[in-house]
């Protein structure tokens, strides 16, 4: 099955799932409708029966309410009835598919085969794609993301595909933005800088609470939530008169957590898919181990952050929900050598808010702990190409500053 023949399937498919959707919440509503009716009816009997007994001034407001709710009864009962018809057109223009793959089972099967053979063949998905997304956090896993989807869109000829984009959150380590821009600079691509409203502090001050691990709403709002309005924008700019297809490049991993290793290399965005973008996440380096990866930075010398030369094996906020206690001391280590205000200003919203930064610790807890660690050992110190020295050994570190003098 060719590229384009294979994408136009995954959407029949996505397409027959969604109207056997609609169709069953279709039904689901009209016996809701049926059983509201059916009460309202058995009231309506009720005072009709009773108004006879009743005194003048008495019988007109439960009548009239009861008459209303009626009404309003019958009107809910035609509303969802129009609506099951309409899904049943849906199903019926669906046929085909549903009788090929009749559960939401088979459906998602069928889709991932089809995903899995598309990312065994990066150049013609690329070929196929309209436009091609990378969402930079500007991380290492980001960077070589970026380094091999220009890879691939250069070999396919699409480079003029590609477009970067990085949320900024205001939490990050100092020069996150200005280098995920340099990176795309470095290709060639346009890139965009989205920064949400408030950004991460003022996610927390709003709800007076820290995200946790269970309720991401650093990443679900702040980082999800604003790229479906930039795909919009970016289709929209395309002026197709069909469905566009858009790769959402991410630098995932899967060696880096379990829940990572469960995703697939390329999967169907099923929120931010409509009937005019057919959105994948593609990622391009699901595979890569950590060393890998700083094999790909160190031997094409590509701009990583600073922040990775200190001990810090991620390029997230200064303080990420996610990281434990020794991570977070670390940081902290880091911001009094950088002299940066975050354990401050962290430290001081958890008291304002009386919230604990984590269940089991505090934050005012841990920057404390990172006081006396310093007064102990005497501040951390570290080199530019420290984390090539630590994952590839000083010999492609010296090599790899020589490459970005
Ligand atoms: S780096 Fe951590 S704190 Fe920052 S957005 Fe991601 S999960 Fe949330």
């Amino acid at each position: 099955m060719s590229t384009k023949n294979a994408l136009r399937t995954i959407d029949v498919i996505r397409r027959a799932g969604k109207a056997a959707d609609a169709y069953r919440t279709a039904q689901h509503a009209v016996r809701e409708a049926h059983d509201d009716h059916g009460a309202a009816q058995a009231q309506l009997h009720h005072w009709h029966d009773r108004i006879p007994a009743m005194g003048g001034t008495d019988r007109a407001s439960p009548l009239l309410a009861a008459v209303q709710e009626h009404q309003e009864a019958e009107q809910k009962v035609r509303k969802a009835e129009a609506r099951l018809q309409r899904a049943a057109v849906a199903v019926q223009a669906h046929r085909p598919a549903l009788n090929r793959y009749p559960t939401e089972r088979l459906r998602r099967r069928a889709i991932t085969v089809l995903l899995d053979r598309l990312a065994d063949h990066p150049v013609d998905l690329i070929r196929a794609a309209d436009l091609i997304i990378i969402q930079t956090s500007s991380g290492k896993d980001s960077l070589v993301a970026m380094h091999r989807t220009v890879a691939a869109a250069k070999a396919a000829g699409c480079l003029h595909k590609v477009r970067v984009m990085h949320c900024d959150l205001g939490a990050e380590w100092p020069g996150v933005p200005e280098l995920a821009r340099r990176q795309a600079e470095r290709y060639g691509i346009p890139f965009l800088l989205v920064t949400p409203d408030g950004g991460f502090l003022g996610m927390v001050e709003d709800r007076q609470m820290w995200p946790d691990a269970k309720r991401r709403l650093c990443t679900s709002r702040l980082k999800r939530d604003p790229t479906g309005p930039v795909i919009t924008t970016w289709v929209r700019e395309l002026g197709l008169d069909r469905q566009a297809i858009v790769l959402n490049v991410m630098g995932v991993r899967g060696a880096e957590s379990a829940s990572r290793a469960l995703k697939a290399r390329l999967a169907l965005d099923t929120r931010t898919t409509s009937a005019n973008r057919l959105v994948l996440t593609w990622n391009i380096i699901h595979g890569l181990s950590e060393q890998e990866v700083w094999q790909d930075i160190a031997s094409n010398g590509l701009e990583y952050h600073p922040i990775y030369d200190t001990g810090l094996e991620r390029l997230s906020c200064v303080y990420c929900v996610l990281a434990g206690p020794d991570w977070l001391i670390l940081a902290t280590r880091v911001c009094f050598a950088l002299e940066l205000p975050h354990p401050k200003t962290f430290a001081e919203l958890e008291r304002r808010i009386g919230h604990s930064f984590k269940q089991d610790f505090t934050l005012n807890g841990i920057v404390a702990a990172a006081r006396m660690l310093d007064a102990l050992d005497g501040p951390i110190t570290w080199r530019r190409g420290d984390a090539v020295r630590r994952h590839l050994g000083p010999a492609a570190a010296d090599q790899y500053l020589a490459l970005t003098r």
